[in-house]
């Protein structure tokens, strides 16, 4: 408090505040306090934005020297401070000389970002912190495509993309990242090399990884924003608790059909994504870990709503999507947006969170084995689409098939040892093991009506998703598997 003050008059001092500083003052352009000299107007700043007043003022109080003040349109710095006194009302207008310590906007950038420079609201303080933001998007499928072209488009000046997964030809009606001469090579590079073709202002940093409890707090430390583009639960609980870890804001958006939700999550005060599903659904309950097909343009539309989300947060404007949940119905046309809230009682941004740090997320996705089998070698490729419910039959419907005349191939997807135990050779069963499938797809006839059975129906299920994920459709399981054929059907068979 300046000592001055006892012999000024205090009056109401209209504090004008610089965009890309308005986040930090409830976003608001301008601001009221009462004050009767500089010195007191910025004390009262900083009692009542406290983040503000960090970004003005060096710890000592003074002025930070990439700041400006301006009293009633003259500089108050080099001013005898006598004449600092605010005898009626004025106004103090804070001019940050360098936003985030960026230089001047080069005449490439203001070409380039002309469109967006010219909106008041961004205008070219909002483009250097769009240049000095880092955001990392995990997954560089469907959502991940619009969101990575349009934060690199804008000028974000540093993307990170993480994905594990090779580009496959039944992405593209979606992933508008990828392109048909990119099938097979790794998303990152596909990403990385459009995203560098369409902004080479921007850096591009290539995560091909998948994220996971062990590697995700590494891969996520000092972004600024995360965005989830994933598409299944233990990545989506994974990045919401490594953000509320890590106090990272993150722009959700997910993707079921022909509906979507966006929000952000993990910011200031705002709730998580467990505070609104506090714990995954148990396997079988929900499309987990897949989907039921998706609509090309959704991901599209949702995409975007968390690019504008991310530019918003990161230019300090308008009201982003902390503490709502907006739902999108494409079908129907329809937008509604819910109040969402954090729950004191949440597991991890609680008053007393239980998880204070990653956990074993995978064992969310449900994925068992049939008792006393053991897993299959077989692994199902992260990120392709499953539709649910998954089309399969169980063994009187095969029965009523068979005996209807229909010939399809039934595939038998069991080892050699359990073949050998039980078979169903005499209908003509084709023997092709688990662990082989993906080597001798070629034997798999694209256009014929395929059963796949295993012992219960189980792998036969992964069987299915993974030829679907190649392109196959007309592929369907045997629910029960061969010994639910040898219970219902023919008894002469063992069950093991
Ligand atoms: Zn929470």
């Amino acid at each position: 408090m300046n000592s001055q003050d006892r012999w000024a008059l205090v009056a109401e001092v209209r504090v004008h505040i610089p965009l890309p500083l308005r986040a930090f003052a409830d976003g608001e352009a301008t601001v009221s306090v009462e004050a009767g000299s500089v010195d007191s107007a910025l004390a009262a700043l900083r009692a009542a934005y406290p983040a503000l007043a960090a970004r003005l003022l060096a710890d000592d109080g003074h002025v930070r020297p990439h700041v400006n003040l301006f009293l009633d349109g003259r500089s108050v710095r080099g001013l005898d401070p006598s004449e600092l006194n605010i005898g009626a009302a004025a106004e103090l207008t804070i001019v940050p000389s360098i936003a985030g310590g960026a230089p001047e906007l080069s005449r490439e950038e203001r070409l380039r970002y002309h469109r967006q420079l010219i909106l008041p609201e961004l205008g070219v303080e909002g483009q250097r912190r769009l240049r000095t933001a880092s955001v990392l998007i995990v997954g560089a499928g469907g959502l991940g495509s619009p969101v990575a072209l349009y934060l690199a488009a804008a000028g974000v000046g540093r993307i990170g993309i993480v994905d594990g997964d090779l580009v496959e030809v039944s992405n593209l009606h979606r992933q508008i990242l990828h392109d048909t001469p990119s099938i097979g090579t790794q998303k990152t590079a596909s990403a990385g090399a459009r995203l560098r073709a369409l902004n080479p202002e921007v850096e591009i940093v290539e995560f091909p990884l998948r994220v996971d409890a062990s590697n995700a707090l590494q891969t996520l430390q000092g972004w600024d924003i995360v965005v989830d583009g994933c598409d299944n639960f233990p990545t989506r609980y994974l990045l919401n608790d490594a953000c509320v870890l890590l106090n990272i804001p993150l722009v959700y958006g997910a993707i079921h059909r022909f509906e979507g939700q966006a929000s952000v999550f993990a910011a200031e005060g705002g709730p998580c994504y467990r505070c609104l599903f506090r714990d995954p659904p148990p396997p079988g309950f929900a499309p987990n870990c897949a989907e039921a097909g998706v609509l090309g343009s959704l991901p599209g539309i949702v995409g975007s709503i968390q690019a504008t989300e991310t530019i918003k947060l990161i230019a300090g404007i308008g009201t982003p999507l902390i503490g709502r949940l907006l739902l999108i119905d494409a079908l129907g046309g329809d937008y509604r947006s819910m109040e969402i809230r954090r729950d004191p009682d949440c597991r991890v941004c609680g008053d007393d969170p239980e998880i204070t740090e990653l956990a074993d997320y995978e064992l969310f996705c449900g994925e068992s084995t049939e008792d006393g089998v053991e897993p299959s070698p077989f692994v199902i490729p992260a990120g392709f689409k499953l539709p649910v419910p998954f089309p399969g039959l169980d063994a009187l419907e095969l029965k009523e098939l068979l005996d209807a005349g229909r010939q399809p191939i039934l595939l038998d997807v069991r080892d050699l040892a359990e073949h050998a135990m039980s078979n169903l050779a005499d209908l003509g069963a084709v023997s092709l093991p688990m662990e082989e499938l993906e080597r001798r797809l070629d034997e798999i006839d694209y256009d014929a009506e395929t059963i796949v059975f295993c012992r219960t129906g189980q792998r036969s299920m992964q069987a299915v998703e993974f030829l679907h994920s190649r392109g196959y459709v007309r592929i369907f399981n045997l629910t029960g598997g061969i010994n639910g054929w040898a219970r219902d059907v023919d008894p002469s068979l063992p069950v093991y």
